[in-house]
């Protein structure tokens, strides 16, 4: 790796990002099938950003540890270290494989704590079907959609107390003593867990969904929330995004469509503003997906959602995924499915939920010429069938190839 300041991504005062020709990127390799997803994604990476940019642009990777390795490197019971923190911190944007949550001991899930500490606040995923990929409905081209999932607040915050712990009977004696909670059922042997949402949280999540679709030309914009059941913060998340459709981006209820609206201020057309309560948006992504776009949504539902629309178009092994602070710039893009150590280490991982989420990371860094070669050459060679076993074995007449073969099939393409 060849790192000088020169090679250092800045964010400038209105939080854009300055890329150089050649930008040190952390990547983390990941456990299970990882290391085969990784090196699948950096041949292309490079592949095509070479070819697009007739060598002038480079990327240069620096690894760095999370997980199984970094518990072997370090050899302290250490899972996620200061210096990997440090280090996107730094260089501002990583890539990374999957992560075993280790059982046992405690031990949080390793995504939570770097999304948590790195304060990663929204969690992106588009969902959209390549042709030919195998789908248990009818009419998966009519499914894309963007989703933008609150990442640092919500029940997922990890605010819990265990049942028998003392600190769960302190916060059970305040609820019932302080507050008069009366409707804890079996008290003595209740965990609790908060869920916590802010004005701040909802809204710069809402932010940028909002921004994504004025940039991106969308036609709609739908928070997804259980308002109706939890008033005090999904509904009122909902109301913080209509508050900030209304103050800042200067909408309006359209009476007549009975939903909101306001302009995109690139080229004066309307943008719809809705809701949709989650249990419906569930039925609904099956029943008429057509009539969702960008998805603003809150941490538990987003969870849901994304894997249920990922299924739609084929599964979380071609979903991609980032988690991005828009403030700081700094964005973490991930492969969405596990560590599959069911299959680790046998060459036959589909590796597109990577090399997908890379595509989304040359996006982020504005080399879109370099995305779009990728994007077109993942879809040619699905279009023709050659595909890992995980679709192969679903598909008709399908060609079964390696995740080496797949990724030299890709970059043949490019
Ligand atoms: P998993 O996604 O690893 O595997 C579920 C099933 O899908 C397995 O049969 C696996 O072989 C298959 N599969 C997954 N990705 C595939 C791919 N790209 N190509 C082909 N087949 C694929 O889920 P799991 O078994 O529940 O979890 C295993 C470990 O991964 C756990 O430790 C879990 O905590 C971790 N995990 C990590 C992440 C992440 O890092 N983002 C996400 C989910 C799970």
């Amino acid at each position: 790796m060849n790192s000088n300041n020169e090679n250092i991504i800045q964010i400038s005062e209105d939080c854009k990002l300055i890329v150089p020709d050649n930008p040190v990127i952390p990547f983390i390799e990941g456990d299970g099938v990882g290391p085969e997803v990784t090196s699948s994604m950096i041949k292309i990476v490079n592949h095509s950003v070479s070819e697009t940019y007739n060598k002038k642009r480079s990327i240069n990777w620096l690894e760095v540890f999370a997980g199984e390795k970094a518990n072997k490197i370090f050899k302290k019971d250490i899972w996620l270290p200061q210096e990997t923190l440090d280090a996107i911190s730094k260089y501002k944007i990583a890539i990374k494989g999957p992560l075993m949550t280790p059982t046992g001991g405690g031990q949080r899930s390793l995504n939570v704590r770097l999304r948590q500490k790195l304060d990663l606040y929204v969690c992106q995923r588009p969902i959209k079907w390549f042709e030919g990929v195998p789908s248990p409905v009818i009419t998966p081209q009519a499914v894309n959609m963007i989703v933008f999932r609150e990442n640092s607040e919500d029940i997922y915050s990890g605010i819990e107390w265990p049942h028998d712990s003392n600190d769960v009977k302190k916060v059970i004696h305040f609820l019932k003593n302080e507050m008069g909670v009366e409707n804890i059922i079996d008290s003595d042997n209740c965990g609790i867990g908060i869920k916590n949402m802010s004005s701040l949280g909802s809204k710069r999540l809402i932010k940028a969904a909002i921004e994504y679709a004025i940039e991106h030309d969308r036609s709609s914009v739908t928070v997804v929330h259980k308002g109706n059941i939890m008033k005090f913060t999904e509904g009122a998340f909902l109301n913080w995004g209509i508050d900030l459709i209304l103050k800042k981006y200067h909408g309006f209820f359209d009476e007549k469509n009975k939903c909101y609206k306001f302009k995109n201020p690139n080229n004066e057309k309307d943008i719809i503003f809705k809701d949709c309560i989650c249990d419906a948006f569930l039925q609904n992504i099956l029943l008429k997906p057509k009539d969702y776009d960008v998805i603003a949504t809150t941490n538990l539902n987003g969870d849901y959602v994304s894997d249920s629309l990922a299924a739609c178009v084929g599964g979380i092994g071609i979903s991609p995924g980032a988690n991005i602070n828009y403030t700081t710039g700094e964005a973490v893009f991930e492969a969405t499915h596990g560590t599959a150590p069911d299959i680790a280490g046998e060459n036959i991982v589909n590796p597109s939920s990577l090399i997908l989420s890379a595509e989304m990371m040359l996006r982020y860094l504005g080399w879109n010429e370099a995305a779009n070669n990728i994007m077109n050459a993942i879809e040619k060679v699905i279009k023709q069938k050659t595909v890992t076993a995980d679709f192969a074995y679903q598909m008709e007449n399908a060609t079964l190839c390696s995740c080496s073969e797949f990724t030299d099939l890709i970059i043949e393409k490019i």
